[in-house]
């Protein structure tokens, strides 16, 4: 189509839409089918968040807000960051926007010139190298293999800057692979950023609260406070508090960076909705305790997923630590003839055939920028999970 710009060229739709638009397709068409590929919490919003929501609607706080956020919402995030980072932030290092994704979309767009490039260890999220492209800027990505927890290394790191890159893309707990970093690893990579004061870093926090087991949750700002001036620690409520349609994110860093990310918000969405930011305050500052109900949850999915996955023939996987994703090598079914007498030759074969041949969604692993593996999301009921990773090991059984 004429009408549409060359910069889009380079820009893909994304991969786990795209997988739970076929699996709904499928589903409307009287497939029964399990969508284990959407990164949604399955939980409902909690009540006292939708009270808040209800109650600005109800006291008409239904108008433009200022760009960056209403400030009872900018002072709550404030206090979050200096109660659970010991993070310090002025008010005017603050913005708010639709979602995570905003924030890193905005803080992109901000400061990527053509040529500009971000480093991002892969397997990452599917929206990190397209952003960076319709920003302008060029994707510099990094393999981090299983062998080391899919967790990027410094030496690693070390080869890959540049006199042009701009931004390390950082995100712990990872999406798709559930890696979380320690603060000694942390601390390693920011040694190596240290040697070069140009470089920037994007901490996506966003699944910060879903850490499992003895796993801690650390941010890079806060854990080398050398590179505090240069960071962008990025969150939001979508994950922790199931509010992933309120659209709600925030982030932190320095004021300049934060003008201008409020420069381009101003000019585009003028801020999110008055109403999600009411109820993010009280998200961020109120009552959390279904939290510990969600974890509780979630981290018995993961060991049934685990431990059932493994039971299938040709996949292997290792237990996350975080977020609410298993990212299982199908390497053993790479080769294989399924009972149609196809040749499985990629994870995106491996997918399609748990898709039509199981019912069971799942994102390939060439959609986070590795193969040959796919994603499970166990933000599902218990049942569903069951049943789904039961369909997984009979499909995988008739593979030859
Ligand atoms: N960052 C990562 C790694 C994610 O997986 C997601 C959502 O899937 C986001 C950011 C976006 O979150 P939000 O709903 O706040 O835009």
């Amino acid at each position: 189509m004429t009408a549409i710009s060359k910069r889009l060229g380079s820009v893909k739709p994304s991969a786990t839409k795209a997988m739970t638009a076929k699996a709904r397709e499928l589903k409307e068409r009287g497939k029964n089918v399990i969508a284990l590929s959407a990164g949604e919490p399955d939980f409902d919003t909690p009540e006292n968040v939708k009270n808040a929501g209800i109650e600005a609607i109800r006291s008409g706080k239904t108008k433009y807000t200022p760009v960056p956020g209403i400030p009872s919402l900018l002072k709550a995030i404030q206090e979050k960051f200096k109660r659970e980072n010991d993070l310090r932030y002025d008010i005017n290092q603050i913005t708010t926007a639709c979602g995570a994704k905003q924030i890193l979309f905005n803080a992109l767009f901000a400061t990527l010139d053509p040529g500009d490039e971000v480093v991002i260890p892969a397997p990452c999220w599917v929206s990190y190298p397209d952003m960076v492209h319709l920003a302008g800027g060029s994707p510099i990505v990094i393999s981090c293999s299983e062998r080391d927890g899919f967790k990027l290394r410094p030496e690693a790191l070390a080869k890959y800057i540049t006199s042009r890159t701009k931004w390390l893309m950082l995100n712990s707990p990872s999406n798709p692979t559930g890696a979380v970093y320690t603060a000694k690893e942390l601390r390693g990579l920011a040694e190596v950023v240290r040697d070069h004061p140009h470089v920037m870093i994007l901490a996506d926090d966003i699944y910060e609260k879903l850490v499992y087991g003895g796993a801690e949750f650390s941010t890079i700002a806060a854990v080398a406070p050398w590179v505090y001036d240069r960071t962008l620690t990025v969150n939001g409520v979508s994950k922790a508090n199931a509010m992933t349609g309120w659209r709600l994110g925030y982030g932190a860093g320095p004021a300049d960076l934060i003008k201008a990310m409020n420069t381009i918000q101003g000019q585009t969405a003028s801020h999110t909705s008055s109403i999600s930011q009411y109820a993010a305050v009280e998200a961020i500052q109120g009552d959390q305790s279904y939290l510990q109900r969600f974890l509780k949850e979630y981290e018995a999915r993961r060991n049934l997923v685990v431990n059932k996955l493994n039971e299938a023939p040709g996949v292997r996987c290792s237990t996350p630590d975080g977020a609410f994703y298993v990212f299982a090598s199908c390497e053993g079914l790479i080769g294989t003839t399924t009972p149609s007498g196809q040749v499985v030759k990629s994870d995106e074969d491996v997918a399609m055939f748990l898709l039509e041949e199981a019912g069971v969604a799942v994102v390939p692993g060439s959609g986070f920028l590795m193969s040959p593996y796919f994603r499970v999301s166990y933000a599902s009921s218990e049942d569903e999970l069951t049943e789904a990773c039961d369909r997984i090991i009979a499909a995988c059984q008739t593979l030859v």
